[in-house]
C-alpha cells in the first residue's frame, strides 16, 4: 500500500511536470516489474495496450517517469507508432522554455546536445520510416557521422562558452566582499520565490508550477540594520537529469559558496519529507550539508490532514494548527533552528526574521570580532 502512495505521487508530480510543459494528461499506466525490459523499458503487453487507447483516443504523446536509454525509446517509438518523452526529455524541455538568460539558455542547450548525441540515431530510423521503411538505404552511416560532429563541435563551444561565464561569475561573487551570503535552497514550488519575494520586497517570479525559477537571483535585505545577501536557487527536484546537474555548476555554486542556507519545505505536500530528503542528498553531492542551516516550513495556512483516510474519497480536511502545536512535532525536532510560516499569509514572520538575524549576526561576528 505504501508502494502504491508512492507511486501515485510520483505520477502526480510527473503530471504537474507535464502541466508546467504545455501537455494534458489524459491517462496513467503503470507496470510493475522487478526489472525494466532491456529492449522496451515495459512489457509487450503493457506496450500493446498503450498503444491501443492511443490509436482509440488520438494521443499525440506518451510520457515515461524514467530516463529510457536510446534503444528502448527507438524500440518503443517504433512499437507504439507515437512521439515518446522521457522524464529528462521532459525536464529539458520545460528548462528551454523558462530560461531566461543567456547563462541558462546556453546550460540547456549544451544539456539538451548531450541528451541528443546518443540518440541520433532514432532520428534518422525516423525519417527512413517515413520513407517506406526502406530498411537499409536511408541515410547512410556517413551523414548520421556528420551530424554527430557537428553536434560534438557544437558541445565544445557551448562548454567554452560556459567555462567564460563561469569564471566571470566566480568573479562576481568574489567581488561581494565579505557580505554574509544566504541562500534559499528546497525541492521546487516549495515557495522559495515567495519567501524571496516577501523578505526582500521584490519581484520574483512566483507561480504554482515547476522550475519558476531558472536563474539565481540575488538580492539584498536587511533584517534589524543588518544587510546580508539573499540568492533564490533553482528548485531541487527527484531524479534531475545528470545531463542539467552538471551544466548548472554555477547554479550550485551560489549554494556551495553561500555562509547559510535557508531550506525551505512545503508542509502542505504530501511527499515533503522525501522532498526534504532529496534536497538534503543535493546538498550532500555538492558538499554542502555542513554549513549553518536553518529549516523552515512553509505553507502552514494550506496544511492539511486526513488525506489518506481508509476509503480515501474524502476531500482533504484543512485544519489550523497552532504554532505551539507545531513546535510539538518531530519536525521541530531537528538540530538546526527550525521555524513554521506562511511566506503568503507571512503569518510568524517576525520568528523567522529573527532566526534568520541570529544566524547571520553569528557569521559576521566570526568575520568582524572587532567591530560592535
Ligand atoms: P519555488 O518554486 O520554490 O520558488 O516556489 P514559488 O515561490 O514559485 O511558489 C510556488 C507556489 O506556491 C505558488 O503558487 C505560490 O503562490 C505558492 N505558495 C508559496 N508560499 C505559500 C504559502 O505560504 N501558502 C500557500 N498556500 N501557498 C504558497
Amino acid at each position: 500500500n505504501q508502494d502504491e502512495d508512492k507511486l501515485t505521487e510520483y505520477m502526480d508530480e510527473l503530471e504537474f511536470l507535464a502541466f508546467t510543459a504545455g501537455a494534458t494528461v489524459q491517462k496513467r499506466f503503470t507496470q510493475k516489474l522487478t526489472q525494466p525490459d532491456s529492449k522496451t523499458f515495459i512489457g509487450s503487453g503493457k506496450a500493446q495496450e498503450i498503444k491501443e487507447y492511443v490509436k482509440e483516443h488520438e494521443i499525440g504523446t506518451i510520457i515515461f517517469d524514467d530516463e529510457l536509454s536510446p534503444s528502448q525509446l527507438k524500440n518503443l517509438e517504433r512499437e507504439i507508432e507515437v512521439k515518446i518523452l522521457d522524464r529528462t526529455n521532459l525536464i529539458l524541455d520545460i528548462f528551454a522554455q523558462r530560461a531566461q538568460t543567456s547563462y541558462a539558455r546556453t546550460q540547456v542547450e549544451l544539456a539538451q546536445y548531450q541528451y541528443l548525441l546518443p540518440r541520433l540515431t532514432r532520428m534518422w530510423t525516423h525519417l527512413e520510416r517515413q520513407k517506406g521503411g526502406i530498411g537499409m538505404r536511408g541515410p547512410g552511416e556517413t551523414e548520421i557521422e556528420t551530424d554527430r560532429r557537428i553536434i560534438r563541435d557544437r558541445i565544445s563551444l557551448l562548454k567554452e562558452k560556459l567555462k567564460t561565464i563561469d569564471k566571470q561569475m566566480a568573479t562576481q561573487r568574489n567581488n561581494r566582499g565579505k557580505v554574509v551570503r544566504a541562500a534559499l535552497v528546497g525541492y521546487t514550488n516549495v515557495g522559495k520565490s515567495t519567501l524571496m519575494n516577501a523578505l526582500s520586497k521584490s519581484e520574483v517570479f512566483a507561480e504554482n508550477k515547476l522550475f519558476a525559477t531558472l536563474d539565481t537571483t540575488v538580492r539584498k535585505v536587511v533584517i534589524g540594520n543588518l544587510p546580508f545577501l539573499l540568492t533564490d536557487t533553482v528548485g531541487f527536484i527527484r531524479k534531475l537529469p545528470t545531463q542539467l546537474v552538471e551544466s548548472f555548476k554555477s547554479t550550485l555554486d551560489e549554494v556551495r559558496e553561500a555562509d547559510l542556507l535557508i531550506h525551505v519545505a512545503d508542509i502542505s505536500h504530501e511527499s515533503f519529507e522525501d522532498q526534504v530528503e532529496s534536497v538534503n542528498q543535493t546538498l550532500m553531492e555538492i558538499n554542502a550539508h555542513q554549513k549553518p542551516m536553518i529549516m523552515v516550513f512553509n505553507k502552514i495556512d494550506d496544511f492539511s490532514y486526513d488525506r489518506k483516510d481508509e476509503d480515501d474519497l474524502t476531500p482533504a480536511t484543512k485544519k489550523n494548527i497552532s504554532l505551539e502545536e507545531w513546535k510539538k512535532t518531530w519536525m521541530a525536532k531537528s538540530k538546526y533552528p527550525t521555524v513554521f510560516i506562511s511566506a503568503l499569509t507571512k503569518e510568524n514572520f517576525p520568528e523567522m526574521k529573527k532566526m534568520i538575524y541570529d544566524e547571520v549576526m553569528k557569521i559576521h561576528i566570526s568575520r568582524f570580532p572587532y567591530n560592535d
